[in-house]
């Protein structure tokens, strides 16, 4: 019997120890630098000062980049203890950084451990491993984002080299990525996943061409990181082609499901942040002749909030758990059902501690109307919610046998029957009685 809610008093130590650190140490750099991204550059000297001694502590506590195998210096670990991390991590935009398992860096240092040559890796990984670069992961075009057969990128061999020709759109991180990983079409005669291939581009390479940056709703016009990319006749060498021709989404798969998964762990954090403030609100601010806390509606937004997070969180862990156990179509049905829930528990919950605390909640004082802009955009990102929804139900049909006959009721007669048929002792019903 092993269904524990339980964490093992050692692991749970290191939790004890991240979750005072990222309060302590990490939640403050929020206060200062926000979530900018020159501030995220990590050749902005300030926020790597501030940043470096951070990561340092992180390192020799042997929490680096724990979701990578230990011959990469991580430690490995399963996707429960990474959720009850990422948990902690959510509660502050740094953490990821501070602790080596930012997105989209920690899925493309995946990509390049898998298929990367030994030269690639000593040039590219091992700097993206130590947080000394940043990357990129190009596959969203402006025609195009989650029907992949209408990509029209492609790439084609000229003698010894691969040529790469056409446009991406909202490349998060382009501008400050040292490589990107480009998805282009390379066979257009057999179906995109099949005829899709992956490319590590290093950003300098001639051809490569900013149409603009853009960024998201509240960031100044002109000054996002989302690039939108011309690859004109960006000529790479042959081993820059990652895998085989017509792997890309079997590589993209390395990266994406765990992407999902660790954004909804993250988010776990952040409700639970908010719900925190809307707590500690409730609590504080008296109008009317009470405190919030003593009204009934307000009652409701905490008990509501309490239980969906609850609900929300043990469907992370459960998924955590399910993908430890290797049952990979299993997996994709639990990684699409916590993307599809993922904004929806941000837009109730933060928009409920939003709304709690008025004006304040929607001021640029508090975090709160920020972190629920990220609703719709978990919504979108790695894919919108219909498409995951879509694969939540085709993977649950799957383990249905469709009923013969045009009404399924016309078969509650006979199953009437035959439960009556096994209780018939008790009914004391003779046979032909049914
Ligand atoms: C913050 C952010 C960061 C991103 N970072 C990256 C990145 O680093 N690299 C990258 O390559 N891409 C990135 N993207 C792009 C992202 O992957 C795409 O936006 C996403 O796949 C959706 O594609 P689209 O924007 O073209 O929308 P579309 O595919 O055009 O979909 C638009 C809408 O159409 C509807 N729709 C689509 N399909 C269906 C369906 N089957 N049934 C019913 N309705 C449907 C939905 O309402 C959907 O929201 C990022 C996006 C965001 C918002």
């Amino acid at each position: 019997m092993a269904w524990d809610f339980e964490t093992e008093p050692e692991f749970q130590e290191k939790l004890d120890w991240m979750d005072g650190f990222v309060r302590d140490e990490v939640e403050p750099m929020d206060l200062v630098w926000n979530d900018s991204d020159d501030a995220f550059d990590t050749k902005n000297e300030q926020t790597r000062r501030a940043i470096a001694p951070l990561q340092e502590e992180v390192q020799k506590r042997g929490l680096w980049a724990c979701h990578m195998g230990p011959h990469l210096g991580g430690k490995g670990y399963g996707q429960l203890k990474l959720a009850l991390m990422n948990e902690i991590l959510g509660r502050s935009s740094w953490a990821p950084r501070v602790f080596g398992c930012q997105a989209p860096d920690s899925g493309n240092a995946e990509i390049l451990a898998h298929y990367g040559t030994e030269e690639q890796k000593e040039k590219y990984l091992e700097p993206l491993l130590k947080g000394e670069i940043m990357s990129c992961y190009s596959m969203t075009e402006p025609q195009a984002g989650s029907d992949p057969r209408e990509f029209k990128c492609a790439a084609f061999k000229s003698g010894d080299e691969w040529v790469i020709q056409g446009e991406k759109w909202f490349s998060s991180n382009a501008k400050l990525a040292e490589f990107l990983i480009v998805m282009a079409v390379t066979d257009f005669d057999v179906p995109i996943h099949q005829g899709a291939s992956m490319f590590l581009v290093p950003r300098d390479t001639p051809g490569v061409k900013f149409i603009r940056n853009v960024g998201l709703a509240g960031e100044k016009s002109g000054e996002g990181t989302h690039g939108y990319i011309h690859y004109d006749n960006v000529r790479l060498p042959e081993e820059n082609l990652l895998g085989g021709p017509g792997q890309a989404f079997t590589i993209a798969q390395t990266r994406l499901g765990g992407g999902r998964v660790h954004h909804a762990m993250r988010t776990v954090g952040q409700v639970r942040k908010a719900f925190d403030m809307m707590c500690e609100r409730a609590l504080s601010r008296r109008t009317q002749g009470t405190v919030l806390a003593q009204k009934q509606s307000i009652q409701n937004d905490i008990a509501h909030s309490f239980i969906e997070i609850e609900q929300f969180r043990l469907l992370v862990l459960k998924t955590a758990w399910v993908i430890d156990r290797g049952d990979k179509q299993e997996a994709r049905k639990y990684i699409a059902a916590v993307k599809v829930q993922t904004p929806k528990i941000l837009q109730d919950v933060v928009g409920r501690a939003l709304h709690i605390h008025g004006s304040l909640g929607a001021s640029n004082e508090m975090p709160l109307a920020r972190m629920w802009m990220l609703a719709p955009v978990m919504g979108i990102v790695d894919g919108p919610t219909e498409v995951h929804r879509v694969t939540v139900a085709k993977q649950v049909l799957k383990d249905y046998q469709p009923h013969e006959g045009l009404f399924p009721s016309m078969h509650l007669p006979p199953r009437i029957e035959a439960a009556r048929e096994k209780f018939a002792d008790i009914l004391e019903l003779e046979v032909g009685n049914l």
